[in-house]
């Protein structure tokens, strides 16, 4: 007996929200592919995705993993949202991806790592901020240990055992900049096995946020992805975008990279489009960032659109930072446009 959590991205403008229901299932786990699970529907009308007079959408199972909530032989269903004749639904933003991969993107081996920053909250404040006034400034609460300086930690390390529970390609965690700021990644390890093709990166990178809001509504604290929660002096939350593909990969793969970045430049204005909500309010050019008017690219400079870690120009290969997307960006859209951009597939 198998409960599946059917998880799918609603039709929330700008920010998509995730919606989730649960069904019985007769599966195990050895079948437990997304071609076994039985294509479902919901009422589109609540979800900003249809009128109420047509109001059934299809979910399609892409992606199915463990639920480490539900614990043994339950499953996790990430779909692709479909119109009722089964073709693409327009907030279906996995399916653009799924289209630069077929034009071409696939071969190119792209893998992905993603930097997801988030800010716990409860009772209107970041967990830390007093009811009134303000903590102390910044500098203490970057991977900091302390009741007086991580506020969070409970969660951030549950979310993490949650993740590697369902198998997905989770990577770390820190403490930010900002007191009850997180980061979690997922995405490339470096590991044998793993896949962090764009597709599965970015479907596992919507699977830990829909377990990191599980984990906070269980503590009763809320996860925002606001792109700058706090107005003022205090680091805003971004989603840093690592990329790489088997020419950048390959000795003398900088200049692979250093091309990419010509590209990206002439690029900008499209990415920014689809980097996140009031990006403007975080790439400010300070706190970390380049003004969202500007393009810089730069060797291991924090205040660079795309940084080139230093590790990478003196290996002279690897891969490329970029550290415009803003927290509350879909991993889907920002996959799509830096792949389309490196890799010259154009997309409409
Ligand atoms: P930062 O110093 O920017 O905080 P992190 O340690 O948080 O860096 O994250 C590094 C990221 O780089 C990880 O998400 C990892 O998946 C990614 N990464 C490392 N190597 C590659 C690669 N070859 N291709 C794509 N992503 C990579
Ligand atoms: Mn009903
Ligand atoms: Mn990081
Ligand atoms: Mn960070
Ligand atoms: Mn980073």
């Amino acid at each position: 007996m198998s409960l599946a959590e059917y998880i799918w991205l609603d039709g929330n403008r700008p920010t998509q929200g995730l919606r989730a229901k649960t069904r019985f299932v007769n599966i195990k786990n050895q079948d437990a592919c997304p071609e076994n699970f039985p294509e479902w529907s919901f009422d589109g009308s609540s979800t900003l995705q249809a009128e109420g007079s047509d109001s059934d959408c299809g979910l399609k199972p892409v992606c199915v993993v463990a639920d480490p909530i539900r614990g043994a032989d339950n499953f996790l269903v990430l779909c692709e949202v479909q119109n009722a004749d089964g073709s693409n639904h327009a907030s279906n933003s996995r399916a653009s991806l799924r289209a630069v991969l077929a034009a071409g993107g696939e071969e190119r081996n792209a893998w992905i790592g993603f930097e997801q920053e988030y800010t716990l909250y409860q009772g209107g404040r970041p967990l830390g901020f007093p009811a009134t006034g303000y903590p102390e400034p910044q500098g203490p609460y970057y991977c900091s240990i302390g009741a007086d300086r991580a506020f969070g930690r409970m969660i951030a390390d549950e979310h993490a055992q949650l993740c590697l529970d369902a198998g997905l390609l989770y990577y770390g965690l820190n403490a930010e900049v900002m007191p009850g700021q997180w980061e979690f990644q997922i995405g490339y390890r470096g590991f044998e096995g793993d896949d962090p093709g764009l597709l599965n990166a970015a479907d596992h990178m919507w699977i830990a946020r829909y377990l990191l809001d599980r984990v906070a509504e269980k503590h009763g604290v809320l996860v925002s992805y606001d792109n700058k929660p706090m107005k003022g002096d205090w680091n805003g939350a971004g989603m840093h975008t690592n990329f790489s593909c088997s020419r950048t990969r390959a000795v003398g793969g900088l200049d692979a990279i250093y091309e990419a970045v010509r590209r990206l430049a002439h690029k900008h204005d499209q990415h920014i489009a689809v980097y996140g909500d009031r990006l403007e309010e975080r790439l400010t050019g300070a706190h970390e960032t380049c003004s969202i008017s500007e393009f810089k690219a730069g060797g291991a400079d924090r205040g660079a659109s795309i940084r080139i870690p230093l590790g990478v120009e003196r290996a002279g290969f690897g891969y490329f930072e970029d550290r415009r997307p803003g927290a509350n960006a879909c991993p889907y859209r920002v996959a799509a446009r830096i792949a389309s951009t490196v890799f010259g597939i154009e997309i409409e």
